[in-house]
């Protein structure tokens, strides 16, 4: 008996590898310019981390302009037609919470890649590239037993993970700069039969259950009244129980607050709880310990919520995200790097692609703790950044672009992911039509046509508004 081996060959201007934020938005942006553009994924949708119940934050800054528009708020803007979305509201922890309903986010993304032309090629695993003289040729891919291989001019890693520029050999780093450690991942779930009423009153009750640690400095204002005020909420807090609870050993998480999203579907919150300590998301045998010790915290969680907790009595476990949900892995290193020293101090270069204005969140990757720092305003997200500093051809987008550790607490937000991703789809597709090399593209070139799609470039743009 033969075995079998089939192999297929492809080639288009556009490839996009991964299709999370910042490959939805590279891939949509690039097949706008008219670049013929394939975007690949492992998974049988696209969206990646907007699919597992996440709000997307920081749509506005810190005083309340929106800075991330464009593409990103087309999106939005389908979802709130749908009742998918509430838009976006100020809050005093997260700049701004915009909730959504994560499966209209799936119908919405392949609806917005149908309008735009861009070609899926789903349940595919990239598992190589095909470098020459330090220019990337090709990317392999398999699915259903078969590899394909697919020529580009220009490719665009969105994989979260950077797999292909790790494959592909370019330099990255890792963790943060003292210790190594990457913030820990998150198994998403949500359940029904939430009772908001009541636990609104709890809260109003227990205020110490909003007060946060000297670690997370966040603005006056996040209280009872103002999480009652609005569906379009997430809830930190509850400090004070989960810590007796800890104490007692009646808690499955390794945390010290819980964390919900109110969704858009009445009595339906997602939850994001679970912290697996020690984590590294490029080892398969971690993410397997990963998913199965956070899927063993669910129903300890759920009880120890429903027994301790008001509101949360008859709360019932209705859905699991389809994979876990990794925060941190490799940052590639670009042609510029953003440093946390332009983004406290707001600077923002005449090469920005995209406005980063999210609170620095940075997760213990070893402890129970969240570190917390506010921005004053936004910062810039250069068009270098997005750009591999080894291998030529290859671009970056989502949370897998050159910025340091601190940085990297901000950027990694999923709509500045996505709006990062527009700039890069746009700079993509000029490459392609101009004959060059995505940094020989003018920037402003990029800059212009983003302003023109109604993206928000810098704090004097005449489309910086009051939300
Ligand atoms: C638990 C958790 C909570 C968070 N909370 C928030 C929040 O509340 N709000 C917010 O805005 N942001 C939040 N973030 C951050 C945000 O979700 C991510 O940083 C952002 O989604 C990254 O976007 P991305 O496109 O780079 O990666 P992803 O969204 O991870 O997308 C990567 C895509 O690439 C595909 N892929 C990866 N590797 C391969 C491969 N080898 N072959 C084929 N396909 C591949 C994946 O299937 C996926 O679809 C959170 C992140 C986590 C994990």
């Amino acid at each position: 008996m033969e075995t079998r081996s089939e192999r297929q060959v492809m080639k288009t201007q556009v490839l996009v590898l991964g299709g999370g934020a910042g490959g939805v938005g590279a891939a949509i942006s690039a097949a706008r310019e008219g670049a013929e553009t394939i975007l690949v994924d492992r998974q049988g949708f696209l969206g990646g981390n907007m699919t597992i119940g996440l709000p997307l934050l920081a749509f506005l800054d810190a005083q309340g302009r929106q800075v991330t528009r464009g593409l990103p708020q087309e999106i939005v803007d389908r979802l709130i037609e749908l009742g998918g979305s509430f838009g976006h509201r100020e809050c005093p922890l997260h700049n701004s919470t915009t909730v959504i309903d994560p499966n209209l986010m799936k119908i919405v993304i392949f609806e917005k890649i149908k309008q735009y032309g861009v070609r899926p090629l789903l349940h595919c695993e990239i598992i190589g590239t095909n470098v020459e003289n330090g220019e990337l040729k090709s990317v392999i891919l398999k699915g259903k037993g078969k590899e394909i291989e697919i020529f580009a001019d220009v490719f665009v890693d969105a994989t979260g993970d950077g797999d292909v520029a790790f494959m592909a050999g370019a330099e990255y780093e890792k963790g943060q700069y003292a210790n190594g450690e990457t913030q820990p991942p998150t198994l998403m779930f949500t359940v029904g039969g939430f009772n908001l009423e009541r636990f609104m009153d709890f809260l109003e009750e227990h205020p110490e259950e909003l007060k946060h640690g000297t670690s997370m400095k966040i603005r006056p204002g996040y209280t009872a009244d103002f999480l009652r005020a609005s569906e379009n909420h997430v809830f930190v807090g509850l400090k004070n129980t989960i810590t007796k609870l800890r104490k007692e050993g009646k808690c499955p998480i390794d945390r010290d607050t819980i964390i919900y999203i109110n969704l858009p579907r009445e009595g339906y919150i997602a939850l994001n709880c679970i912290r697996i300590l020690n984590f590294d998301g490029t080892k398969i045998e971690e993410l397997s310990r990963g998913e199965i010790e956070s899927n063993l915290q669910i129903i300890p969680l759920i009880n120890m919520l429903k027994e301790n907790i008001p509101g949360f009595e008859h709360i019932y476990l209705s859905s699991i995200a389809p994979f876990l949900g990794i925060r941190e892995t490799r940052r590639i290193l670009g042609k510029q790097m953003i440093r946390e020293e332009a983004a406290v101090n707001g600077v923002i270069p005449e090469d920005t692609i995209a406005l980063g204005s999210y609170i620095i969140d940075i997760h213990s990757g070893s402890g129970d703790s969240t570190l917390i720092r506010s921005l004053t305003g936004p910062y810039g997200i250069t068009y270098g950044a997005t750009i591999s500093k080894d291998v030529k051809r290859l671009m970056l987008s989502g949370r897998c672009i050159s910025v340091d550790p601190v940085v990297f607490g901000s950027s990694r937000v999923m709509p500045t992911c996505m709006a990062v991703g527009e700039g890069v789809g746009i700079g993509a597709a000029l490459a392609v039509q101009q004959n060059r090399a995505p940094e020989d593209v003018d920037v402003q070139s990029i800059r212009q046509k983003l302003r023109e799609y109604g993206a928000i470039l810098s704090l004097e743009d005449d489309n910086v508004v009051k939300a």
